[in-house]
């Protein structure tokens, strides 16, 4: 059996497959990584603007100005101030060509058309000079940057309505077992409403991947190999859930050795989910996760997402860690390794009741997990613990 560190090695070792890019609409591109760098067709700000309302002045000799017009944001610029002249102006419109200095509405006394300032202002103050943020021509975002509201906005004040991102991993999810049903079914006795499906494909959507292919397949050996063939020629990650036991209706292993992929490791030290499985095929690489729901989700935030992050070109790999104090003593008889559903709160992290991978009541709940590594815990209030934070808002 492997111990959670190999595995997650394991994982971390495999050659990245490179994906090839795709254009899509800059409004689509948030989470995605750019794969050519952003040239900038226009200067930012493309035209000198005031940066506050007030007035904009050829700055003259004296404190007295005379107010010639006025300047809104939107308007052409069409003024030709002499030394001594100003406009009323407003945060955004144009500076025209011959004002050096925009005063700030409340440092000014106003008299008709007339303004006297109160101290002759720097020139080029309130003054945003045409590229200071971005030159025309230059790279402002370099291939490999991962798009966020503020990138897209930057990209769109550009004017640029398309970008090039590497393309997304195609994602098929496959479930099994004879006992499952669709939500909306007649529940007949020994049947269960399925979950996983929702589960992974929810949790694949919040790193902005839509499943191509979610089957759910009886527990027979030909049919579990018949559409794992599909997903295999049809996928750059399969996900499996269910079926990866040692029952005597657990068919997923027996179908993905026939047919051929290569099994880098099976079986994990932890709880839950300890009859993990790792994959690969040509290209494709593969999960088997055991169908318990919470086992399914936490092999899913561990091992999954760190290899999703790494195909997608993401800076950082799986979910955020940090060591906590604990709000309480916690102990533990388990000598494998433990991922719990915890909940950090104000700093502090508290293990929830339930912890049963049948269950799914304590990850609804949660917002971390902890890990406790291998033979048994013996933890006192206060002391530190690995918190792993689940990707949500909590
Ligand atoms: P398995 O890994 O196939 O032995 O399944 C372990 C437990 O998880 C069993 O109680 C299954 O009924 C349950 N289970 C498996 N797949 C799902 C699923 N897709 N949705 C909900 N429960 C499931
Ligand atoms: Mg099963």
């Amino acid at each position: 059996m492997t111990t959670v560190e190999e595995a997650l090695r394991l994982i971390q070792e495999e050659q990245k497959v490179v994906f090839d890019s795709e254009s899509i609409a800059t409004s689509k591109a948030l989470n995605r990584v750019l794969s050519k760098s952003i040239q900038a067709p226009l200067a930012l700000p493309s035209f000198k603007q005031s940066a506050m309302d007030g007035y904009a002045l050829h700055i003259g000799t004296g404190l007295n100005y005379e107010v010639v017009g006025e300047q809104k944001a939107g308007d052409a610029n069409t003024f030709e101030l002499e030394p001594g002249e100003c406009i009323r102006i407003f945060t955004g419109a144009a500076v025209p060509d011959s004002a050096n200095a925009v005063v700030i509405q409340e440092k000014i006394n106003r008299f008709e058309n007339k303004i006297e300032v109160k101290k002759l202002p720097q020139v080029g103050q309130n003054i945003r000079a045409e590229g200071t943020q971005i030159k025309k021509g230059s790279f402002p975002l370099e291939k490999g940057q991962v798009l966020n509201p503020a990138g897209l906005g930057l990209i769109q004040s550009l004017g640029i309505k398309k970008v090039e991102v590497y393309r997304n991993p195609r994602v098929s999810v496959i479930v099994t077992g004879n006992e499952l049903l669709p939500p909306g079914s007649n529940l007949s006795e020994g049947k269960i409403f399925e979950s996983n499906s929702l589960i992974l494909k929810t949790a694949l959507n919040q790193i902005q991947i839509e499943p191509k292919i979610i089957t759910s397949v009886p527990d027979r050996l030909e049919d579990t190999q018949k559409v794992l063939k599909k997903a295999f020629a049809n996928s750059d990650l399969v996900l499996i859930s269910g079926g990866i036991s040692v029952g005597d209706y657990d068919f997923v292993g027996k179908a993905l050795q026939k047919l051929g992929v290569n099994e880098i490791f099976y079986k994990v030290r932890q709880r839950p989910g300890k009859p993990l499985y790792f994959g690969k095929k040509g290209n494709v690489f593969c999960f088997a996760l055991p169908g318990n729901p919470a086992s399914t989700l936490s092999c899913f935030y561990v091992y999954v997402l760190p290899l999703l992050s790494r195909l997608m070109n993401f800076s950082n790999y799986g979910l955020r860690r940090e060591m906590l104090p604990i709000a309480h003593d916690f102990q533990s008889s388990e000598p494998r390794a433990l991922f719990l559903k915890a909940s950090v709160n104000q700093g502090k992290v508290s293990i929830l009741d339930h912890q049963n991978s049948s269950m799914l009541i304590s990850f609804a709940k949660a917002n971390a997990l902890v890990y406790l590594p291998e033979n048994g815990a013996n933890i006192k209030a206060h002391e530190k613990v690995d918190v792993l934070f689940l990707p949500d808002l909590n």
